[in-house]
């Protein structure tokens, strides 16, 4: 891809003809965005919010300054950034986009992240599963080879959703290479691993798309905020399509503080790591446990002799973890957040106490 293929991506190409040639909403703010003193020309209304901070006036559609900002942040240019309402959002867009219901089809890598596949449904395009090797790396001849001329998407997480391990950049790179759909890798939990991102393929290869998203290291899952860093021509389609105020200004300001806080979340990204790898020993410790997989993530996949016993007996005592042992790959796992410090040492007593015999 890195030579004359690069030069022959054309989004345009492979996204749906219909939204090639959609003719996007055109709201009252792209039709007039220079400086008034009197708005009178969507609808708002004039007298305030019942809030103590105002909310009447609509959001800026394009999200100009937190994607400034996001730049400056993730090293790459604005137009590289779409922001979406969560990365569910970019997830379902890709869909929408560049998958020809009954025709297009998507490639995922499972176990991997269930939203791909619920997207993949919901829009009627078909998936194909290429399941990671048996030590959960990329198969990527195996995702080479199920690819034609119909395959739009191909997933990747890294680090991966269920079993928290990073994937192999260089088999990315490949995948990338031999395709002209695009490879979509979700780094949802990036900011856990000690791996390099995919973000710095994207100028290279400008099929990969990388997704990232506030959610889990940022400590944000409840304002919704998504990224995906694409070529610009990716980034304009997706923004064709998406409704117009997908970001609303109460999550652009409190992401716009939460940028200015950055240190706070490096140093709970260091202090959530520290306590993974402590929580993985523990577990290890166990003789319940029969194996903890290494995790680049802020999540520990763990074996059990009996995981459906094990996860009711959680529950008894108010602990809920994620059942996936009926994954391919994962079977007998539970799939464990890590949580305060408080919180683990109550994981590990309530373990500690389910391997005791009963008296
Ligand atoms: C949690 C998660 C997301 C998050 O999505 P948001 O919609 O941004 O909250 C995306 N991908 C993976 C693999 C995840 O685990």
């Amino acid at each position: 891809m890195r030579s004359e293929k690069a030069a022959e991506f054309d989004p345009f190409k492979l996204a749906r003809e219909n939204i090639v040639r959609l003719k996007p909403y055109s709201s009252a703010r792209d039709e007039f965005s220079g400086s008034a003193r009197i708005f009178l020309d969507a609808n708002e209304n004039p007298l305030g919010s019942p809030t103590s901070e105002a909310f009447n006036r609509y959001p800026d559609p394009y999200q100009r300054t937190l994607k400034d900002q996001i730049g400056r942040l993730e090293g790459v240019d604005a137009e590289r950034i779409f922001l979406g309402n969560g990365s569910d959002e970019a997830i379902d867009l890709l869909f929408r986009v560049f998958c020809e219901p009954r025709t297009a089809n998507c490639i995922i890598c499972p176990p991997t992240y269930g939203m791909y596949e619920v997207a993949a449904g919901i829009n009627d395009v078909e998936v194909r599963r290429v399941p990671l090797s048996e030590d959960l790396e990329l198969d990527a001849d195996g995702v080479i080879g199920s690819a034609d001329e119909n395959t739009r998407l191909v997933f990747i997480c890294s680090p991966n959703n269920p079993t928290g391990n990073a994937m192999d950049l260089d088999s990315v790179a490949r995948v990338a290479e031999s395709m002209n759909g695009l490879v979509v890798v979700d780094e949802a939990y990036i900011h856990f691993s000690t791996g390099t991102s995919a973000a710095d393929l994207v100028e290279p290869f400008p099929n990969i798309v990388v997704l990232r998203t506030f959610s889990k290291a940022w400590g944000l899952a409840g304002l919704r905020v998504g990224i995906a860093i694409a070529d610009p021509r990716v980034i304009s389609l997706l923004n064709k399509v998406k409704p117009p105020y997908n970001l609303s200004d109460a999550a652009m300001n409190r992401l716009l503080e939460a940028i200015g806080n950055e240190q706070r979340v490096r140093s709970m990204v260091e202090e959530i790591t520290g306590l993974r790898d402590e929580l993985a020993r523990s577990l290890a410790d166990l003789p319940v446990v029969e194996r903890v997989f290494p995790s680049d993530a802020n999540f520990l996949l763990a074996r059990f002799p009996d995981p459906s016993a094990v996860y009711s007996f959680l529950l008894e005592r108010g602990i809920v973890v994620r059942d996936r042992s009926r994954l391919e790959r994962c079977e007998d796992c539970l799939r464990i957040s890590v949580g305060t410090r408080s919180e683990n040492e109550k994981l590990i007593d309530a373990l500690d106490e389910f391997g005791r015999p009963m008296k």
